[in-house]
């Protein structure tokens, strides 16, 4: 058996559908380069059928990798097929990953369907997809829960229908390693024709035990693993990309095998994708939390000055964490800025460059030392968001123990500047009522969140924001200096993804 695991990135379209989590074509596009750099396998990008917008990020995406593999999820019947590939057709490598479930519980409840008519289903679905492409992928949705010997029924089936992987989700988080390993062994093992596939698996963490059903089913011989950067994803998330990644390399003494992933661009892969969903890494999250390096018990130190390995068993260098510690200052020139940003991943494009280093020269002015975040936060706000209804343009505020706190906001919607003052509890909320008149907006304050993008009193203040409106939830995201106008950035922030959310409506959001 061949020692390589596919690594099937899904942050696009399982990592999605994180609540509030949407991201624009643009962010999509941005990370979906950076995904290709990081060397997966397949970029599953999303679900075509789901909506006009994920089949046009869908379909952007296929048209711009140039060697990664394109993934487009669909329903077992026609109509999302079809949408499917008229999405990843242009692709270099096009993939359609066709699914339906196969538990009883699901076949009773939620298909009405009978076990002979699911297999039937899931025959015709593999067999109109390979008329597209040669590369199709079939589903067991909910298959953790599903009879062993009818999944090796219906995947013996789909092999000799023409799919080249079929994969073995655990949907609902529910499997325990030595038994989900055992499932995959059989599965292996009594599946017809199982060696002209490759075994996928695609696990949720509702019980954390996501990375650790993934690396045991590897162990029984499973080649692909189907993961999101940072383990985002529906309810509890997915197997996270770095933690099966690095242990694969970590403990290759006892899990001898490998995966294509460049591991120096996880932590930036990781900061890209927490910056465009909005959703923070836990500081003690495996591999690319805050803490995760951080070492602060005496004893630890002194052993860790003599030897590293004393209580590392992985070097920061080798996720991509301070591999060169480059600050920039007020005079650093156009051309370093390019070349850092060039380091970090960024190409950009004559126009985009002048946009980042205007706003690079801002903040030089207002902070000593301009370190890699900084430059992130730039990027992501001053090229990545361009297209949004809602821009600011001005803020003033003015609070204190003798003064009523008020706000007078100026903003651009659509490209039209409106003025507006108001008072509030604080400066934050005289803000947010201001802007909520201005842009005719009810959205609901969900979650405030306050944090230092980086060490040092001048560092930039990042806010996250949780809004609800009409029963839409999105994030919003702001850094800056300034505490108060990063809070206002997030809010405005959180009402363009809003306006985005309202204006792209989701039909129907699968689950594998
Ligand atoms: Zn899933």
């Amino acid at each position: 058996m061949s020692d390589r695991v596919y690594i099937f990135d899904t942050t696009l379209r399982d990592g999605e559908q994180s609540p509030g989590a949407s991201m624009n074509t643009a962010e999509k596009l941005r990370l979906a380069t950076q995904l290709e750099k990081l060397g997966v396998d397949v970029l599953e990008a999303g679900f075509p059928a789901a909506s006009e917008g994920d089949f046009e990020a869908v379909s952007r995406i296929a048209s711009k990798l140039e060697k990664t593999e394109v993934a487009a999820l669909c329903r077992a019947n026609k109509h999302d097929i079809d949408k499917a590939w008229g999405a990843v057709q242009h692709a270099v490598k096009p993939k359609i990953h066709t699914f339906i479930a196969t538990s009883d519980i699901h076949l009773k409840y939620k298909l009405n369907m009978t076990r002979d008519e699911v297999v039937q289903a899931a025959v015709d679905a593999v067999k109109y997809a390979k008329t597209f492409t040669e590369s199709v992928e079939f589903s067991a949705e909910d298959g953790s829960r599903s009879d062993r010997d009818f999944l090796c029924k219906i995947f013996g089936a789909a092999i000799e229908a023409g799919a080249t992987v079929v994969n073995l989700p655990d949907t609902v988080g529910y499997a325990i390693p030595s038994e989900f390993a055992e499932l995959a062994k059989y599965v292996i093992e009594h599946t017809p024709n199982m060696h002209k596939a490759i075994l996928s698996i695609h696990c949720h963490n509702d019980l954390g035990l996501a990375t650790a059903n993934t690396l045991a089913a590897i162990g029984v011989g499973a080649r692909q693993a189907e993961v999101t950067v940072n383990g985002i994803g529906e309810r509890a998330g997915n197997t996270s990309l770095e933690e099966v990644v690095m242990a694969l390399r970590t403990r290759n003494n006892y899990m001898p095998m490998h995966t294509g992933i460049v591991t120096e661009n996880i932590y930036p892969v990781s900061r890209l994708v927490s910056m465009i969903t909005g959703i923070i890494v836990q500081p003690n999250k495996a591999i690319v939390g805050a803490n995760a390096f951080a070492h602060e018990a005496g004893i630890h130190q002194d052993g860790m000055l003599k030897n590293p390995m004393t209580y590392e068993i992985m070097s920061p260098e080798s996720i991509g964490l301070n591999t060169s510690k480059l600050v920039l200052g007020k005079h650093s020139g156009r051309h370093a800025l390019r070349s850092r940003l060039k380091e970090l991943g960024y190409d950009l494009s004559d126009e985009e460059l002048n946009t980042v280093f205007t706003k690079f020269k801002e903040l030089a002015d207002k902070k000593k030392h301009v370190v890699d975040e900084d430059l992130e936060v730039i990027v992501t706000e001053g090229v990545l968001r361009t297209a949004e209804i809602f821009t600011l343009e001005y803020l003033h505020v003015s609070a204190g123990t003798s003064v009523m706190p008020m706000a007078s906001v100026e903003l651009s919607i659509n490209g039209r500047k409106v003025r507006g003052a108001d008072w509030g509890n604080g400066p934050i909320d005289s803000a947010y009522n201001t802007i909520a008149k201005l842009t005719g907006t009810e959205s609901e304050l969900l979650r405030f969140t306050v944090s230092a993008l980086t060490g040092g009193t001048d560092a930039q203040g990042e806010v996250t924001v949780r809004l609800r409106e009409n029963g839409l939830v999105a994030l919003g995201r702001g850094s800056d200096p300034d505490i108060i106008t990063a809070s206002v950035k997030a809010y405005v922030n959180g009402l363009n993804r809003l306006e985005y959310l309202k204006t792209h409506p989701v039909t129907d959001r699968q689950t594998v």
